[in-house]
């Protein structure tokens, strides 16, 4: 026995290993699982339709914190241009490190068996979650090319526009200079 910090509770305590076993430490455990596996929820649902957006710094700056790991994570991934949402939750989730923890915590909690596998991505899904990002990005560079010609032809437009009024100004206005 001895001095024990734990990160659950958030405190030491003096009863060692034990602590682990009682009921408030358990009743902690659920309620911060419970967050926990909602995150990896959410992102979980975008393994198959991968979420890309534009950069935007006020929003895909995130980051979560694995209890496995004891460790702040980036929760999107992003090149400065596209964000892939959740991406580096789930990139973490499916590194070798974080799988070794996840068990380790599970074993050192006593939480339930059957939530371990929630929070561990395998490489089976990181690979398709892969092909699924990869086939979003060409769709969205696709859409990207369409919308900058679309602007270019507006901007020409507009150009062609202002050269017409300021023609019909100056023969308006300065009739005998034509
Ligand atoms: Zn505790
Ligand atoms: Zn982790």
């Amino acid at each position: 026995m001895g001095a024990y910090y734990c990160s659950i509770c958030r405190q030491t305590t003096f009863s060692g290993k034990s602590h682990i076993f009682g009921k408030s430490h358990q009743s902690r455990l659920r309620v911060v699982l419970l967050k926990f596996l909602e995150k990896v929820k959410e992102a979980r649902r975008t393994l198959k339709k991968p979420q890309v957006e534009k950069f935007d710094c006020s929003q895909h700056k995130q980051t979560f914190w694995c209890y496995c790991c004891d460790l702040e994570v980036e929760k999107h991934v992003t090149d400065g241009n596209m964000t892939v949402l959740h991406g580096g939750l789930l990139e973490h989730m499916a590194t070798q490190e974080h799988r070794k923890s996840a068990h380790k915590f599970w074993w050192e909690n006593k939480a339930d068996p059957k939530l371990r596998d929630k929070v561990i991505i395998t490489e089976d899904e990181t690979q398709r979650f892969k092909t699924e990002v990869e086939k979003v990005l060409e769709t969205f560079v696709e859409k990207e090319d369409d919308f900058i010609k679309q602007e270019a032809d507006f901007i020409r437009t507009q150009e062609k526009y202002r050269q017409e009024v300021l023609q019909s100004l100056i023969e308006v206005c300065f009739p005998r200079m034509q």
